[in-house]
């Protein structure tokens, strides 16, 4: 590659991704990590040089995300979320945007029917910890809990919650497990939990099946066993009028609330759409 201003280089890596079908948008993102400027210092430096030891980097991330699909994340280290970055590798789930709507929802339910009560909120399945941390930075007077069954990823979600000091109590275990043994109640409980059936995997992007975790994704009896495991536990584990928020796939959102009916015969749920018009969160009281 002859290019060496930022203009000329940016071109080319674009031009590369987009020949080998990726997202051209990579480019732009990748190469501000490397030279380490916001997105504004950015723009007003196109013309400017860039040093050949960048350069040689930012080529072989290109490269390297073109041949594999390996995600930006995991050559940045990082993903912005709900406007903290959070530190990911290959043992989390990338935090998702439609995750940021299911935590604002989240937030909201809490200031609305929960303010200016003391609350306690779990969230299970944490990962990176992105719902946990943000609930405990958002709502000061919560108590955070959050569960995962993967050591490697409460490691990752304890990691985040120290440098963004948000005070989440982490518990290693099966779901509500942990949760039910400490005899915790909590008022909300929130989780984005795997949810997408085995036959699906063919679907998935190779940046998503081969990258994130497959514990992260997947749930049998067709991506509903996790909802079913953590619902049957409900009863156990709340206080009487909480809520409950979970993430759901496009075409989930009739039979959660129907797991959660049978076992809460007055639920007062909602399916709510995320930004692009999908059916992205159940939201549930439970009695009332
Ligand atoms: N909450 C994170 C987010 O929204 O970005 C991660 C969600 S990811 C879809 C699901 C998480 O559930 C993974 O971190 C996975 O390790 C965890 N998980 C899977 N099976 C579990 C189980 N039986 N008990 C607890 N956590 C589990
Ligand atoms: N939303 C994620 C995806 O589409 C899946 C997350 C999950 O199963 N909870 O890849």
């Amino acid at each position: 590659m002859k290019a060496s201003t930022q203009f000329e280089v940016l071109k080319w890596a674009s031009l590369f991704l987009k020949e080998h079908h990726r997202e051209p948008k990579i480019a732009e993102l990748l190469l501000q990590h490397h030279m380490q400027v916001s997105r504004s210092n950015f723009y007003a430096t196109m013309r400017e040089p860039v040093p050949p030891v960048i350069i040689q980097k930012f080529k072989a991330d290109i490269q390297k995300h073109a041949r594999t699909g390996v995600p930006i994340q995991h050559l940045t280290g990082y993903e912005s979320f709900y406007g903290h970055h959070f530190h990911v590798n290959e043992h989390v789930l990338i935090p998702r945007p439609e995750t940021e709507e299911m935590v604002q929802h989240t937030i909201h339910v809490a200031k609305q029917h929960f303010a200016p009560n003391h609350i306690t909120i779990v969230d299970i399945g944490t990962g990176s910890g992105a719902i946990a941390c943000i609930l405990a930075l958002e709502l000061p007077s919560a108590t955070v809990y959050a569960t995962d069954i993967s050591i490697e990823a409460l490691t990752v979600a304890q990691t985040n919650a120290e440098k963004l000091q948000a005070e989440v109590t982490f518990l290693h275990g099966d779901f509500l497990e942990p949760i039910l043994s400490k005899h915790i109640h909590a008022d909300i409980i929130v989780s984005n939990p795997p949810y997408i059936a085995k036959t699906e995997e063919v679907r998935l992007t190779d940046t998503v099946k081969n990258f994130d975790p497959s514990l992260a994704l997947f749930a049998d009896e067709e991506g509903l066993a996790a909802y079913r495991q953590i619902i049957n536990n409900l009863p156990k584990v709340i206080k009487k009028d909480s809520t409950v928020v979970f993430e759901i796939g496009y075409d989930q959102g009739e039979v959660v609330t129907s797991l959660l009916r049978a076992v809460f015969p007055y639920v007062q749920a909602e399916i709510i759409q995320d930004i692009n018009g999908k059916d992205r969160i159940v939201s549930a009281k439970l009695s009332g």
